[in-house]
């Protein structure tokens, strides 16, 4: 009975389980360590974030305050400075940013940079008074006796004996008569004159008076295109209004023509700085202000004497004070939430108060946009702890491949050693019996004698064969077999070995017939193709349990020469067949049954079959039986094939 050596599955079980082992602690290892990992960082960005986040809160009111006494020493610097240089200084100041404005403020004069003129002034001149009593002639015919033509005559007569306000005013009555008693023409003649007369009428300009009251006596079309032009002077700061003489006159022309005027930003700047300045006496300060609907304004203002050197800054200024930190968004509001700057969304923030232009003011920043840095940090360690783990688990898969084949080497050889001694050991037990008995004389007469010697014999040639056949097998692995190549004739080659064969096989009971046997010539070496002839033979007899025939043939197709050797025993599993023509390999069948063999006889037909340029074929079935097919060149095809070498 043949054994394994013991050691050998048990060891490598043992070792396939350390090294699973170690590799799933590794791998389980470097899993948690990666997820620890990436918390800490995480948890280390965090405060560093919050960090960064608390200093650009600094750095931010620090900006912002800075700014706001830098403005106010350099307005100082601008009243200083005297005549064209104080509003050079003012231009410089105000070139430094985009949306901010400078503002000389002096009696009864506003000077805008960048240059602009206002739609109304601070500080409208006092209308000229006239004595009402130099028209009430007029007025008596037209309020108490209603004789509206009789009073248009009396103004018109008046207006050509007149000049300046009063002529204005007359015209101006005259023109309203006219209207009552629905002469159209003479009023629009006479609100005509007016427009040219360019003088103050009750603060305002005859000009704007005439053109606006003109307007409901035009047609339709007329009218649109007279309130838009009126719009237009309006808006380009022709007149020096007051604030309600505008607001006024820009609301009827918007409902007129539907168009919404600009908020006037700059008009409410100077009249807040001029109200604070001098109506509330504060010499110097800054103020938010709502020049317009959602428009706040930082105005910044200092006086010398009775003049004001002012600027005004929207929100988009203040973010450039606070864009020198990068990175962050910030928000400015008061306690009471009055906004100059809405303030940042986002996670995390953080707040400072600040006291500037008489309030308390909350400035929060914010992170810019999503913290990229972190997270494509983060995602690089996890990437890397990827890379690791899978690498480890390749480098592990590697690693059980490696040692699993070696263990298979390590099996298969032991099995080798195992088979080779046991195929040793049985002859040579018989051997020695037999001498046993013939020296000690115990074996009576000559016949049994004749039949022991000739038993001896057989067993002496199959040791001698098996020696041979792994000395042969040692060469033919080392490259160094000799074939010895001759025309040979193989239907004397096979009938040969088949005979050499019978007699063991028909030891066993087995028959081995010849089916077919059509005569051809292969170029080769006789021995070598007997021994591969034979060991197939072998098989078919030790692989065929009960059926005990095995079926020979010799075909010739399409230049090979074909020798089948069929039998009808345990045949071979599909996943053996792959794999039996390797050195050592044992199918499963043949080693559940305990049927001996070491596993080199397919390995040297096919060294066999390729040493002479062709192949071995097998077909099988399971318990039905194996066909294994030697394919050789015939001497023909072979001749062809040197001279096309050749060639
Ligand atoms: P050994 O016969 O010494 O095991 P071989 O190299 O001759 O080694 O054969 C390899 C394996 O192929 C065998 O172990 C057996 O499983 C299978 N085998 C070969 N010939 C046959 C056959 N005729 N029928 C069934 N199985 C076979």
């Amino acid at each position: 009975m043949r054994e394994r050596l013991p050691s050998v599955r048990s060891s490598s079980t043992r070792l396939m389980f350390l090294v699973l082992s170690v590799m799933l602690i590794s791998a389980v290892a470097l899993c948690v360590l990666a997820w620890r990992l990436s918390v800490l960082d995480r948890a280390v960005a965090q405060q560093r974030d919050r960090e960064r986040l608390e200093h650009a809160a600094d750095s931010g009111s620090g900006a912002l305050l800075q700014q706001l006494n830098e403005t106010g020493e350099r307005l100082r610097t601008v009243l200083d400075a005297d005549g064209a240089r104080r509003m050079a200084s003012l231009h410089a100041l105000a070139d430094r940013c985009s949306s901010c404005g400078g503002l000389m403020i002096e009696p009864g004069r506003v000077t805008l940079i960048p240059s602009r003129r206002l739609r109304y002034v601070p500080e409208a001149p006092v209308p000229a008074t006239v004595d009402d009593a130099v028209f009430s002639g007029g007025e008596t015919l037209e309020f108490h006796r209603q004789d509206y033509a009789a009073a248009a005559r009396w103004f018109l007569d008046l207006a050509n004996r007149s000049h300046g306000v009063i002529r204005a005013g007359a015209l101006i009555r005259a023109a309203r008569n006219f209207t009552k008693q629905k002469d159209t023409g003479a009023a629009l003649a006479a609100w005509s004159d007016v427009e040219r007369l360019e003088v103050e009428v009750d603060g305002e300009p005859s000009t704007l008076v005439a053109r606006f009251a003109r307007l409901p006596l035009l047609g339709e079309r007329a009218k649109q295109n007279e309130a838009r032009l009126l719009m237009t002077d309006l808006e380009s700061g022709r007149w020096p209004l007051s604030r309600t003489a505008y607001r006024y006159h820009s609301a009827e022309l918007s409902k007129l023509t539907g168009i919404q005027a600009n908020p006037p930003v700059w008009e409410e700047a100077a009249g807040s700085i001029v109200e604070f300045a001098t109506r509330e006496h504060i010499a110097s300060g800054e103020r938010v202000i709502e020049a317009g609907p959602s428009m706040p304004m930082l105005v910044i203002w200092r006086t010398r004497g009775e003049t004001i050197a002012a600027m005004a800054f929207a929100p988009a200024d203040i973010r450039k004070w606070l864009a020198s930190v990068p990175g962050f968004a910030f928000g400015l509001e008061t306690l009471d939430q009055q906004k100059l700057l809405p303030v940042p969304d986002g996670n995390p923030r953080t707040d400072r108060v600040l006291s500037f232009a008489n309030a308390h003011w909350r400035l929060t920043a914010g992170p810019a946009g999503p913290g990229g840095e972190p997270r494509s940090r983060q995602a690089l360690l996890l990437t890397g702890l990827s890379l690791v783990i899978v690498l480890v688990l390749t480098g592990s898969y590697a690693v059980v491949r490696a040692v699993s084949r070696e263990l298979a080497v390590a099996r298969l050889q032991a099995d080798f050693v195992s088979a080779v001694s046991h195929e040793f050991r049985s002859p040579l037990t018989t051997l020695r019996s037999m001498c046993e008995m013939l020296e000690r004389g115990r074996v009576p007469g000559e016949d049994r004698k004749q039949r022991y010697y000739s038993l001896m014999s057989r067993e002496t040639e199959r040791l001698h064969r098996l020696i041979e056949d792994l000395l042969d097998f040692g060469r033919m692995e080392v490259g160094k077999k000799q074939y010895e190549m001759h025309p040979i004739e193989i239907s004397t080659l096979v009938p040969q070995a088949i005979a050499e064969f019978s007699e063991e096989s028909a030891a066993c009971g087995f028959e081995i017939l010849i089916r077919d046997m059509m005569p051809c010539t292969v170029v080769g070496d006789s021995g070598a193709l007997r021994r591969a002839v034979r060991n197939l033979l072998d098989n078919a007899v030790k692989y065929s349990a009960a059926s005990q025939m095995v079926n020979v043939g010799v075909r010739v197709d399409g230049g090979n020469v074909q020798i089948s050797v069929q039998d009808y025993g345990m045949g071979i599993s599909h996943a053996d067949l792959k794999r039996i023509f390797r050195k050592f390999e044992r199918g499963s069948a043949a080693r559940a049954s305990r049927i001996q063999g070491t596993g080199l006889g397919l390995a040297m037909v096919n060294g066999i079959a390729r040493a002479h340029g062709g192949s071995v074929r097998v077909e099988s079935e399971e318990n039905r039986g194996s066909t294994f097919t030697l394919v050789i060149p015939g001497a023909d095809a072979k001749r062809e094939q040197l001279a096309w070498h050749a060639s």
